[in-house]
């Protein structure tokens, strides 16, 4: 005797939109162009204050766990006391739940007059957006977002200026044993850029970079990734450094190169650092490219 099994599909005809098909462009551009209202965001400053606020709000708005991770810091200038928020999505109670890192820095340089739209506007502007897509979505890893402060240098990027909200993060999961959990790391950094081209950073790990070469490349965003080489001190290495597995993402050509400009552009560092520097349409590029890398890596 043999039974026939007839095998019945339910086809779930509403579409669930996937994750990066959430990322809303507009919305991180008008983050964006909020932002860069603040004026200048160094540490202490109103501007900082209110981007703060700006990022608990939307963090709890989107139903995230917060996590501060603040210390003071002993820099050129005098002790300053550094903010980095973290927040958490799909935290499920496993303490082996893989975790995976999307981070970007929201203080700007010590500079009056610099409101850096793109250098610290854009990067806090896409996290918030990230939040915004992440809220309520259920996948295997936890995804954190977290925005670093005081990555900008006092005076300049040599010996232990510069990183310190960062260097101090990846040393608390060094210590406290989060570290082995992280599967990923990726920084962004002046990814609003009109004119966008992230750069293959040398000292970025190659396995991430080819993830989120092959997101780009079902997008039909392969032109504007990895079609030149850059070198960069930037948030990632402290997590470099601890045995993470990190990219910089990041445009690493701002505006126009060479000899009387700076090393990443006419407008790096510039009070031409503006929101006529910035596009939408790159902060869709960036944001569903990185979206999609998360769900090919939780896979
Ligand atoms: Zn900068």
């Amino acid at each position: 005797m043999s039974f026939k099994l007839g095998l019945v599909v339910f086809v779930v005809s509403a579409h669930a939109a996937t994750l990066h098909d959430r990322f809303n462009a507009q919305q991180a551009y008008a983050y964006t162009a909020q932002i860069a209202g603040f004026g200048e965001r160094w540490p202490g400053s109103p501007g900082h204050k209110k981007t703060e606020d700006l990022i608990h709000q939307v963090l709890q708005k989107d139903g995230a766990r917060i996590e501060a991770d603040d210390f003071t810091a002993t820099t050129p200038r005098g002790p300053i006391a550094v903010h980095n928020i973290i927040g958490k999505f799909n935290a499920g109670a496993d303490p082996k739940q893989p975790i995976l890192i999307l981070a970007g820095h929201y203080d700007t340089l010590f500079q009056p007059g610099f409101i850096g739209a793109n250098d610290g506007g854009s990067s806090t502007a896409i996290l918030l957006s990230f939040a915004d897509a992440l809220a309520g979505q259920k996948m295997t890893m936890q995804v954190w977002l977290v925005w670093t402060d005081l990555e900008e240098a006092i005076n300049s990027f040599t010996g232990d200026d510069g990183l310190y909200g960062s260097r101090h993060l990846a040393q608390k999961l060094a210590a406290n044993g989060t570290r082995s959990r992280v599967r990923g790391f990726f920084l962004l950094d002046m990814i609003g850029d009109k004119q966008l081209g992230v750069a293959r950073e040398v000292g970025s790990d190659r396995r991430l970079q080819d993830f989120m070469a092959r997101a780009a490349g079902q997008l039909g965003y392969g032109q504007y990734f990895f079609q030149y080489e850059s070198d960069i001190i930037d948030d990632h290495v402290p997590f470099i450094r601890i045995g993470i597995p990190a990219v910089d993402v990041v445009d690493a050509q701002f505006g126009r190169m060479g000899r009387a400009f700076d090393s990443m552009g006419e407008f790096h560092h510039a009070d031409t650092d503006t929101m006529d520097k910035v596009s939408q349409h790159s902060l869709e590029v960036v944001g569903r490219t990185m979206l999609l890398t998360v769900e090919l890596m939780d896979k």
